[in-house]
Formats: structure tokens, C-alpha cells, sequence
């Protein structure tokens, strides 16, 4: 079985990862294949900054490779393929220098990573393999100083900028010298590398074999202890304690941690005092808003950076008082038909509703920090919104934060998490459009003029569905933690 450039990586994270990866090959969700689609493009402006660079195909790309590189006419070759051994790669751009190759790598993110570097050396590791001469090796990503003038195209040699990271070369490439050993061992076995619980399983996300790999299920483990940093999870990991019921010496937790372990040892949840303070600091009218955003490596509006956030909808129920029914919740909202700039009429339509509530309740400060940046883009009407919020908010997520410790919240206080747990009947699951990631794509498409009136117009209706649960979820979460601290 061939180490990819992929199968290496995941073989980092875990060796039974990678394995099971190789096997089983999950479909692509609709986040995975608009990466994919974000990349492409990405490497379509790279190969513009190199006006005399060659395409190899990739179907006999091995031998179409080595044509390219023994004429020496050639000074740049697009996608050329390298094979050793197990070992495989392409590379994006390789650059013929004085003494041998320029490797460079081209990402969507923002800055060099230290993921970049590994997958950039592990290509140039290869390539020495192979008897290719590497004397440089860079990584190309999006310049977010560049801002786009409208109304003609990117320009790609401002769009994209290269560094050198051959200076890191003799930390990086020990590394992934052993990290190939582990590939290569894990993909060559014939049973599934061991498993073990541990940090790696969560972070950075939720492994997608975790059921698979644990279906005993891995609630009461130290990963879902909140506040626990994941330094002090690995050394209890070494030292065998892998569930939070073996936690018996807490001398080192703080506070809320040892009140979620008794929720979890209870099963109950455990609500503060200070919940009943927090909550009576919202006077009514209280409106219960959420933005969503979107941050394209492609700039989407004239004057705009890549990765600018452009805030493009708004949810809003205004609730008159605490216990007032849902029938009489007045609802507004903002998301705009076509593809022009919405951030002044995101503003403008906002503002009557931030005048009139006594409170302006959201979840993280998520808000507030759009509202500036709306600002420092000097948006008409901004300036108001945010004194507005500034002088009437009121962070939801602190209130659980601080007040509520609860069995089921597994170490999070995501809205996606909270609602669930507290309100009993209500998630996101029905949805079309479940999270803000999903948002952002589907806002995408919604203004891409490419996208089918019929699949446009769904989108912006999933849109809509997904930002109002958003401030409905809100109320029902805070009308739960009213009854919860109810004296029975
Ligand atoms: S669940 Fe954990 S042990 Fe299993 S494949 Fe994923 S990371 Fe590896």
C-alpha cells in the first residue's frame, strides 16, 4: 500500500488512522470537497506566477516526470510525480534552480504552518530519494495584506505569497524521516495498529473511527473534562488514568473542573447561585442575536482582504419578558437577495432593533468582535452598532461557563452542544445547514453566479432556517436555565 503525502499525515495523528483511512474511504462531505475546490484555485493562481511552467499529467505522470526533467529546456514543471519504494507524492510547482530543484507548496491558509512544512519536506524527501537535487524548499500561501481593487481579476503574484522554509530543514526532516517509518509500518500490517484512547482521538476534531474504534462509548473520559489542558490530559494518560472516575487526586483541578467531575460521578447537573445573578441582568426587551460570517481566501467585495470577514446575515428575537411564550417572540432577520456587498445594510437594518432592546443577548463574543471590525472598515451605521452592543450585551455562554456544570456538556458550551443538553426535543439535526462552516459554503453558493436559481434559492431558505434556530435556540436556553434554578 503507497504513503501519500495524506496517509503520512494521518499516520502523525495515528498509525491505526491512517490504516483504517487507507481501507475505508469515507465520501467526500460537502466541507472536504469545497477545500478541495478552494485549493484548485489556489493552485491555478500558483501556476500563474510561473509564466513558462509545464502541466504534467498525472496518468503516466512518472515517466512524463522524468522527460521533463532530464530536457533541460524546461525551468518549472506543474504536478510533477515521484515513486520510491512505498513512497509517492506530487508536487505543486518545482522550480529548476542553479545546483538542482526549488519545491514549493502551495496552501489555502494564511501563513506557514507547521503542518505545511511537514508535507513540503516530506515531498522533498521523497524527491531525494528519487535522486532529485533539492536545494530549496518554500511554501506558497495566501497574502492577506493584498487587497483587492474590483472588478478584475486577482492578481496572483499579489494574491499568494512564497517563503523559504529550507532554514528548518535539518529540524523538519529528522521528523519526518520517522514519521515515514511509521507510515510505512502501519499501512504494511496486516491487522489494525493498536488503539488507545487518547488525546489524538479528539483533537483536532473527533476521529472519524472513534465509534468504530471504541464502541463502548468514550463519555467519562478525561478529554470531555472542560478546562483540562490537554499537557495535564496526556501526562494522566501516561500514567493510566484514561477515565475521570479514577481521578481521585484533584489537588491540581480548579474549582469548575471538580464541580463537572461530581455532575458526571452524580449524573445531575450542578447549577451556581451565581446563575440566578447573571440571569436577572437581562432586562427586557431582550434581543437574542447571531451573525454569520464568511472569510474566502478569495476576496468577495472590492476594497475587501482575503479572509476579510464579511458579515453577511443576522438573526433576531426580541422576547418582551422572561416567561413569554414563543407564540408572542417577535422575529427579525437580514440576509440579502443577491451578491452585492451587504455590510452596510447589515448595519443599517440592525439598528432599529439595537435601539430598542433593553438587552442584547449573544453567545461568545463573537458579535462584538464583528461589529468592530465592521468598524474599522468604516461601514456606515457601524459605529452606533457597536456602542449599542457595547452598552446592552450580554454573553450567554459566560453564564453557562461559569454557572453550569454538566454531565453532558463532554468539555464544550457550543450552542450546537448546550441546546441539546438543556432543552429536551431541540438540535440542530433537522437542518440542511447545520453549523457555521456550513454557512459560510452555502452562503457561497447562494452569491456564486454559477449556482441554479432553484439550488440558489434553498440555500438562502436553509440559511435563513439555520441563523433563526441560532437566536431561538438562545431563548429556549435561557428560559431552561430560569426554570432550572426555579426553587422546587
Ligand atoms: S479513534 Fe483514536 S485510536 Fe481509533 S483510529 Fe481514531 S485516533 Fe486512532
Amino acid at each position: 500500500m503507497s504513503v501519500t503525502k495524506r496517509a503520512y499525515k494521518l499516520a502523525q495523528r495515528c498509525p491505526r488512522l491512517a490504516w483504517y483511512s487507507e481501507r475505508h474511504r469515507s465520501p467526500l462531505d460537502e466541507t472536504i470537497r469545497w477545500r478541495i475546490d478552494v485549493g484548485n484555485r489556489i493552485g491555478e493562481y500558483a501556476r500563474r506566477r510561473y509564466p513558462t511552467g509545464v502541466l504534467l499529467p498525472w496518468r503516466d505522470g512518472l515517466e512524463a516526470t522524468k522527460e521533463a526533467i532530464a530536457d533541460t529546456s524546461n525551468s518549472v514543471l506543474f504536478e510533477p510525480s515521484f515513486q520510491v519504494g512505498s513512497l509517492v507524492t506530487r508536487a505543486d510547482v518545482l522550480e529548476r534552480v542553479p545546483g538542482g530543484w526549488r519545491l514549493i507548496e502551495f496552501k489555502s491558509g494564511a501563513s506557514v504552518k507547521p503542518d505545511y512544512e511537514q508535507e513540503a519536506f516530506f515531498q522533498a524527501y521523497v524527491m531525494g530519494l528519487c535522486g532529485i537535487p533539492i536545494e530549496d524548499v518554500c511554501i506558497g500561501f495566501v497574502n492577506t495584506a493584498y487587497r483587492w481593487p474590483g472588478d478584475v481579476d486577482y492578481d496572483h503574484n499579489e494574491l499568494l505569497q512564497v517563503e523559504s522554509v529550507w532554514a528548518r530543514k535539518d529540524k523538519v526532516m529528522p521528523k519526518v524521516d520517522a514519521g515515514i517509518r511509521i507510515a510505512e509500518a502501519a499501512l504494511a500490517s496486516e491487522e489494525a495498529p493498536a488503539k488507545h484512547l487518547a488525546r489524538k482521538c479528539f483533537r483536532p476534531d473527533d476521529c472519524e473511527f472513534l465509534e468504530k474504534c471504541h464502541p463502548e462509548g468514550t463519555s467519562g473520559t478525561i478529554f470531555h473534562i472542560p478546562d483540562l489542558n490537554w499537557r495535564a490530559a496526556d501526562k494522566l494518560v501516561e500514567s493510566g488514568i484514561v477515565f475521570s472516575a479514577d481521578l481521585t487526586d484533584q489537588s491540581e483541578l480548579n474549582e469548575s473542573t471538580i464541580r463537572t467531575l461530581a455532575a458526571i460521578r452524580t449524573g445531575k447537573p450542578d447549577y451556581d447561585p451565581g446563575l440566578q445573578v447573571a440571569l436577572d441582568q437581562v432586562k427586557f426587551p431582550a434581543l437574542f442575536l447571531d451573525f454569520e460570517t464568511v472569510g474566502s481566501a478569495f476576496p468577495l467585495f472590492a476594497g475587501t482582504r482575503p479572509y476579510e470577514d464579511i458579515q453577511f446575515q443576522w438573526s433576531g428575537h426580541m422576547v418582551d419578558y422572561a416567561a413569554q411564550p414563543e407564540s408572542e417572540w417577535r422575529h427579525f432577520e437580514f440576509l440579502p437577495e443577491g451578491a452585492e456587498d451587504p455590510r452596510e445594510d447589515f448595519c443599517q437594518t440592525i439598528l432599529p432593533l439595537l435601539r430598542e432592546a433593553a438587552t442584547v443577548v449573544h453567545y461568545s463574543p463573537y458579535e462584538e468582535r464583528q461589529l468592530g471590525a465592521l468598524n474599522r472598515a468604516e461601514i456606515p451605521g457601524s459605529q452606533e452598532c457597536l456602542d449599542l452592543l457595547k452598552a446592552k450585551q450580554w454573553d450567554l455562554m459566560v453564564a453557562i461557563k461559569d454557572n453550569v456544570f454538566h454531565p453532558d456538556f463532554k468539555g464544550k458550551t457550543s450552542i450546537k452542544v448546550t441546546l441539546p443538553t438543556l432543552v429536551e426535543g431541540f438540535s440542530y439535526d433537522g437542518l440542511n445547514i447545520k453549523d457555521g462552516q456550513a454557512a459560510q459554503i452555502g452562503y457561497l453558493r447562494m452569491i456564486d453566479s454559477q449556482t441554479p436559481p432553484e439550488i440558489a434559492a434553498q440555500t438562502r431558505e436553509d440559511l435563513l432556517a439555520y441563523c433563526k434556530l441560532d437566536t431561538e435556540a438562545m431563548v429556549r436556553i435561557y428560559q431552561a436555565l430560569c426554570l432550572a434554578i426555579l426553587p422546587s
